[in-house]
């Protein structure tokens, strides 16, 4: 593979197309200051992908377009194209979907273009690509954009003038180990990335926890609600099952005793109604009987008395009659009126008259007995009393006695009369009496019973009561049941509990406190559900779920992006290591033909690249940094080589760079570029005025040394020097038109040789 050509169109000072035609293995480009000799080398650098205008001398994109001049008018673009032979099919480019270029020819064509604006536009054989297409084509043929092959005008020392660490990187791109330095970087930056990514993923994690411990505590209690659901279903199936069945239940044990106290109260009341109609009086016939007894006897008795009384008085008259016959017989009887000045036989009259009348009043046989006496009386009261008293002062009062003596027995024999109807009476009366004892017994027994059976209808009221208020409690019973059915069924979301189909077990044992008791489980139940809240917790779950999924997925990101990054950091250190076996290798093959280049440049002496330590320290990245906590201790010191480089002038103890004057600096430098390209030849090399600071005779070993290198790559030399001009095998000569633009000549050769003398 070799450079064929090169071609500017208004690139800086070449305003019109200017063609390079690269068929030899030396070219030299030759003209005076200012021609534009050094713009061709940049324009290779710029078709190659520079990203540096500054390394093109310019400030901006426009800077590289042709500005104008007094005859040609500025340029709105700016063109390179680059052309390689590609026979050997040495240029690869990847092919991916972003990219499908194919360089299966036998030129590869890369040009870019710049506009005025600043942007650019890279094509390979005519089709437009991505400058990443670009620096991947010519990567593939170990040149680099800013490459070690070209070295512009005063670079050849950048070698000498790097500090040791880019010295190293400078050493290593030559050795063809860039490539070791991309990838190293591609993976650090991708293991950057997977840091990134798991710290962020952790992050993500880390701030998903407390939701998802949230969520789950939800969850959990969802999945308690759930089972309490299911607990208060079977509860509700066993409660409902045993309300109808206690319900039925109740309901006919109050039928069967409505049903007795029914019986039981018409009895009762039939009683009580008969017993209204059979007593309706307490007054007895013998009660009256005796009351009428009584009377007749305390009428006898009134009676008894006053013929006692009246016995009483006859007994007296007899002792007074007696007396005054007795006195008569001893004095005369006008005595007896004065000393008994009370007595008078109208007072007699008077009380026999009354006697009669008393007598009238008696019962037949009283009278009938009395009748004698009643005659008598009648007799002596119808007597005229001067007759009496006539007769008494003449006869004696023996007969009034007598008269006396008779009534005085008529009456006790009445007054004994009288006791016997007394007596007679009075046996009745026990009679009566005994019979009254026995109906008032009796009634008292019929009374107790009766009142027993109201006592008994006031019982059954009570019943009858307490019935009606079962049978009514019952109805709430119900109405409670309905009310309990519809909650139950909005509570646990369903049309209706199937409780029909449970068997109600141990019947006997329930009562309506066990349904109470039932009853609080329920409630207890539907509290500790209300506790955890309602809802089905669908959406929850399912964002739990995705929560979880999301968590998941984090950890098995975390797990591959851990995976990933033990990967990238075995696949870095594999790579360091190579690179450092590779570099070590490479340096030292430098080294050996560093010294031998330099031998030849200083004619001995001795030059050597040497490893130079460089301490790093480093703050170590954790958790903390992200929480922008930097522990000023947490240091990380790591160590990494770059590169010194040892000379040793013949016959001089100069070791140090910058001690060496202009040309020793320059050939040194000539040395290490020349060394490095032997080591790993580029295809081609430009060379921008190196031999600048040449003696004659180091002209000559530099003439050489291009000669050798030449073996090995293509060398495009700027050069103002003779000698090295009469290596190349063809010349151009840049000059610079009166009208201020670079054109370009092209000698073969012979011609050059002519040229150069
Ligand atoms: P030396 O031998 O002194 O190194 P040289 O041949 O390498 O000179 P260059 O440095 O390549 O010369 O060319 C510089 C010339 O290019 C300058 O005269 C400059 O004015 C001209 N130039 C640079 N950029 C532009 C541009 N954009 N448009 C026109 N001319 C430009």
């Amino acid at each position: 593979m070799h450079l064929k050509r090169l071609e500017l169109n208004g690139f800086k000072s070449f305003a019109h197309k200017s063609e390079f035609v690269f068929d030899v293995p030396i070219i030299a480009i030759v003209g005076p200051n200012g021609s534009g000799k050094s713009n061709v080398v940049e324009a290779i650098r710029f078709v190659l992908g520079e990203q540096s205008v500054k390394s093109m001398r310019g400030k901006t994109g426009a800077d590289l377009i042709f500005k104008g001049s007094r005859e040609i008018p500025k340029m709105s673009r700016a063109s390179v194209s680059i052309v390689f032979d590609n026979i050997d099919r040495v240029f690869h480019l990847h092919q991916d979907n972003n990219n499908r270029i194919n360089v299966d020819f036998d030129e590869v064509v890369i040009t870019r273009e710049v506009y005025s604006d600043g942007s650019n536009k890279y094509l390979i054989n005519g089709n437009e690509v991505r400058m990443k297409d670009v620096h991947e084509l010519i990567a593939s043929v170990n040149i680099g954009a800013s490459g070690h092959h070209i070295i512009s005008q005063g670079e050849a020392d950048r070698y000498l003038n790097a500090n040791v660490k880019d010295r190293r990187e400078l050493i290593e791109e030559a050795l063809g180990l860039k490539v070791y330095q991309y990838r190293i970087k591609e993976s650090e930056r991708k293991l950057q990335r997977a840091e990134d990514n798991m710290r962020e993923s952790e992050l993500l994690r880390r701030e998903l926890a407390p939701h998802i411990r949230f969520l789950k505590r939800q969850v959990d209690k969802i999945e308690k609600a759930k089972h309490l659901r299911i607990e208060l279903m079977s509860q509700y199936q066993v409660y409902f099952a045993q309300e109808d069945y206690l319900r039925r239940k109740l309901g006919s044990d109050l039928d069967i005793e409505r049903e007795q106290v029914q019986k039981e109260y018409a009895e009762v009341q039939r009683f009580i109604d008969n017993y209204g109609d059979s007593n309706e009086t307490d007054v007895f016939p013998e009660e009256l009987e005796i009351k009428k007894a009584q009377n007749q006897i305390n009428e006898i008795n009134r009676k008894i008395t006053s013929e006692r009384q009246e016995l009483g008085r006859i007994e007296g008259m007899i002792s007074l009659l007696e007396k005054q016959q007795r006195d008569a017989q001893s004095n005369n009887n006008t005595q007896i009126e004065t000393t008994h000045p009370g007595f008078s036989f109208e007072v007699v009259r008077e009380f026999l008259t009354d006697l009669l009348t008393q007598i009238d009043l008696m019962g037949v046989s009283t009278r009938i007995t009395f009748g004698t006496i009643k005659k008598s009386i009648e007799d002596f009261i119808k007597t005229p009393v001067s007759e009496i008293q006539t007769e008494s002062r003449q006869i004696d009062n023996t007969k009034e006695i007598s008269v006396l003596e008779n009534s005085k027995v008529s009456i006790q024999k009445t007054i004994s009369e009288f006791q016997l109807i007394i007596d007679s009476t009075e046996v009745s009366i026990k009679h009566w009496e005994e019979s009254l004892h026995e109906k008032r017994a009796q009634y008292q027994e019929s009374q107790k019973q009766y009142y027993e059976y109201v006592a008994k209808k006031k019982e059954l009221d009570a019943r009858r009561q307490i019935i009606m208020s079962r049978d009514e409690s019952l109805g709430l019973r119900s109405n409670a049941r309905n009310e309990e059915y519809t909650e139950a069924k909005v509570l646990l979301g369903v049309d209706s509990i199937e409780y029909q189909s449970i068997a109600v077990e141990h019947e006997l044992e329930i009562t309506a406190q066990t349904q109470e008791q039932l009853r609080r489980e329920i409630e207890r139940i539907k509290i500790r559900l209300e506790d955890i809240g309602g809802g089905s917790g669908v959406e929850l779950i399912k964002e739990y779920e995705e929560t979880m999924e999301r968590d998941q997925f984090l950890e098995k990101e975390i797990t591959d992006i851990s995976t990933s990054i033990e990967s990238l950091q075995s696949i870095i250190s594999e790579l360091k290591e190579s690179l450092n076996a590779q570099f070590d290798i490479g340096v030292q093959k430098i080294n050996n033909e560093f010294d031998r280049f330099f031998k030849l440049m200083f004619g001995g002496g001795k030059a050597q690249l040497n490893p130079a330590e460089i301490k790093k320290r480093k703050k170590k990245s954790n958790q903390e940094d992200q929480l922008n906590i930097i522990d000023e201790l947490e240091e990380e010191e790591s160590t990494e080589y770059g590169i010194d480089i040892n000379v040793q002038l013949p016959r001089k103890k100069v070791s140090d760079l910058d001690m060496l004057s202009g040309g020793e600096r320059s050939l040194t430098s000539i040395a290490l570029l020349f060394a490095l390209s032997q080591v790993n030849p580029p295809p081609f090399l430009v060379l921008d005025e190196t031999d600048a600071a040449l003696d004659e005779a180091n002209s000559q070993r530099y003439g050489d040394m291009v000669e050798s290198l030449s073996k090995y790559s293509q060398l495009v030399v700027v050069t103002h020097n003779r000698e090295t001009m009469s290596r190349a095998q063809t010349l151009f000569g840049v000059t610079l038109g009166r009208n201020d633009a670079s054109t370009t000549l092209s000698l073969r050769l012979e011609d050059a040789k002519k040229y150069a003398k």
